[in-house]
């Protein structure tokens, strides 16, 4: 069963299936769609988010109702106003070419009265949260009692959010012939209470292993003190550049707090939590999907509704006090068939708790280390240097050049780069040069690999290898085996030649012996790859990750290329939207003097605006303009 037309569905569905792109149907969409297309029956369907749920239980549904009545024959629940706008716009979208198609959506926040308005036009499906829609049966603004069709989206977190009597009174008002479609992406008891009490002998359907969360997401964990519990996520967004992440605290109170401090640092940061009024939410949301906030701060309550695809990283600031909360956590990555990472901040006496998550998601974590000063420097300048590498040109600029120009006039190339990358460098290399190393030791554990990089070959101070940068990275859709792999053939090398590949977003790094050298980069010079130029250079640092007291030595690198020589050839290629200090910074925008100390207190990333050279006013110097890149990957 491979296409979405051997499933059943009819031509209609099939063109704005065509259109949206999609070629081959997830694994619930190939087991629930022949199902529910068949028979009227009842349903439970186990899996994870991002797995494709809507249209599972949507292609089915828009293809059994009858177009031409205006009775409401589908009713779909759903835990938070976010949902259910987006199951709506999908609905609405998989049925563009169903002609007379109505799905209105309802939902608390907004006018009750326009909703009315909109079911009485006449709405086949109706697309609720719980609490806006027992309202307006109370007041008779919608009549459900011809329903034929009943889905329960996340009937976990409805169930988590207190939706239990909602829904029972809601289910009250419906047909009793109906058939049930229950979608969840974990069964706790509620659910299958939920199952027993509302459902006839429903189809079961898992795809996955049940409580298991997707294996498209990895696992880790960074061992810190409770009081650098901070520091430690600082050190971690610094260290990836191009993250765009949701960060979980427990409180409200906690989301907020951090939310403030990471704006204060520099970072382009929100906070997500109940306290806020519906539009304050809903403005953070459209900042965070428009990519102009990379990390949102959320409790676990606020964050229910984020459906955000390409969401790197989830962070867990703090553990959910339920292990099974932090299924739902990290499902917030890894969606629409993307890899994704999901990273915990613990102290040592919480490792007990990644334990009984480890049991739960069935999954092992990995103890990784938070990046030290050097790591973070690195990362940072390369990833400046890709993006000015990716740019291009605004002629606007053009009108300046004759000063500017006079101004470098003695100013050689390789001392101009050399400035201009200092610029930022510097600011990260001061801030972090004292800096401590905040990773415990977890005497329980120990052996666990860094998994996300090529451990490779363990190599000591005698290490007689170079480090590479090359801008191609996980957004080129390689992890470090697949590079490594891909290194390996177009070399020609052995099995050993390439070690310590680590994998960033849009560019990684790899090690290999220095007698290669000239070798590799002759290669290239000039070598393409599917259309674009693929850019080595030597880099100053020995690389490996972890093992910190390893690298100093040794003088890395050399080479015919210092690390700074940045050839400006090639096409820009799409993305680069990696951010060296180039956060935004909205909200608190003072320069107030603050605590000064080794210890992470203030951020690389906040500028100091008196600094003198300051090119402009505002510290979005290097704001790139930010893609969206939603379904264009
Ligand atoms: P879930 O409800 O399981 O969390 P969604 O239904 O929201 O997942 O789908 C997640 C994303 O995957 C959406 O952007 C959706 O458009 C996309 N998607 C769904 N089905 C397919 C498919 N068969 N092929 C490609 N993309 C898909
Ligand atoms: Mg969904």
């Amino acid at each position: 069963m491979n296409t979405f037309k051997e499933l059943g569905l009819n031509e209609d569905l099939l063109h704005a299936i065509n259109d949206l792109g999609f070629e081959t149907p997830s694994d619930v969409q190939a087991k629930a769609i022949p199902i529910l297309l068949e028979k009227d029956t009842d349903l439970v369907a186990l899996a994870q988010t991002g797995t494709g749920k809507t249209a599972a239980f949507g292609f089915p549904m828009l293809q059994k109702i009858d177009i031409n009545s205006r009775t409401t024959q589908g009713l779909i629940l759903s835990p938070t106003r976010e949902l259910c706008l987006q199951i709506t716009n999908e609905l609405k979208l998989y049925g563009k070419y169903c002609k007379g198609l109505n799905v209105v959506a309802i939902y608390g926040g907004a006018s009750i009265s326009e909703q009315a308005r909109d079911v009485k036009r006449g709405a086949q499906i109706v697309v609720a949260t719980p609490g806006r829609m027992k309202d307006m049966i109370k007041r008779n603004m919608v009549d459900i009692s011809k329903i034929e069709y009943a889905v329960l989206d996340e009937a976990d977190e409805m169930l988590n959010m207190g939706f239990y009597e909602d829904i029972t009174d809601i289910l009250s008002h419906s047909p009793k012939d109906k058939s049930t479609w229950l979608f969840s992406a974990t069964m706790p008891k509620e659910v299958s209470n939920i199952a027993k009490k509302f459902m006839h002998t429903p189809v079961e359907i898992t795809v996955g292993n049940k409580n298991e969360g997707t294996n498209q997401v990895s696992h880790e964990y960074y061992l810190v003190n409770s009081r650098d519990r901070y520091s430690a996520l600082k050190r971690l967004a610094d260290a990836n550049p191009d993250i765009f992440s949701v960060i979980f605290c427990r409180t409200k109170r906690d989301t907020q707090k951090v939310a403030e401090q990471l704006i204060e640092d520099g970072y382009n940061a929100g906070a997500l939590h109940g306290d806020l009024s519906q539009n304050q939410r809903d403005m953070v949301m459209n900042s965070f999907r428009k990519k102009q906030i990379q990390m949102l701060v959320a409790t676990d309550v606020a964050a229910r509704g984020i459906d955000v695809d390409d969401i790197t990283h989830v962070i867990n600031y703090q553990l959910p006090d339920e292990p099974e909360i932090y299924t739902h956590r990290s499902g917030r990555t890894g969606r629409a068939g993307k890899t994704g990472i999901s990273m915990v901040i613990v102290s040592k006496s919480e490792i007990r708790k990644i334990k009984s998550i480890e049991r739960i998601i069935n999954q092992k974590f990995e103890l990784k280390q938070i990046p030290d000063s050097k790591d973070i420097c690195e990362v940072q300048l390369f990833s400046l240097a890709n993006k000015v590498h990716n740019t291009e040109i605004n002629h606007e600029i053009d009108q300046y050049l004759t000063s500017i120009n006079a101004l470098f006039e003695d100013t050689s190339k390789e001392e101009l780069i050399k400035k201009f990358f200092s610029v930022e460098f510097t600011r990260f290399y001061n801030y972090y040069k004292k800096s401590q190393n905040l990773n415990v030791t977890d005497s329980s554990r120990g052996g666990d690999r860094d998994r996300d990089s090529d451990g490779g070959r363990d190599y000591g101070s005698s290490d007689n290898s170079s480090r590479y940068f090359i801008n191609v990275g996980k957004k080129d859709g390689y992890d470090w085996m697949s590079l490594k792999d891909f290194l390996k053939e177009i070399l020609e090398l052995g099995r050993d030649d390439v070690f310590k590949v680590d994998v960033k977003e849009s560019f990684s790094f790899f090690n290999a012996e220095k007698e290669l050298q000239e070798k590799i980069l002759a290669f290239f010079q000039d070598f393409k790859h599917n259309g674009r130029f693929v850019n080595v250079e030597v880099s100053e640092d020995k690389g490996g990750g972890t093992s910190r007291n390893k690298r100093r030595s040794g003088s890395g690198g050399g080479g015919r290329r210092s690390s700074g020589d940045f050839k400006p050839r090639g096409e820009r290629r799409s993305g680069g939207k990696s951010d060296f200090g180039g956060r935004d910074r909205r909200g608190s925008g003072d320069s107030k003097p603050r605590r000064s100390s080794s210890s992470d207190s203030s951020g690389p990333n906040r500028k100091d605006r008196r600094a003198k050279g300051d090119f402009k006013p505002v510290e979005s110097s290097f704001s790139p303009p930010r893609r969206s890149r939603r379904k264009d990957d």
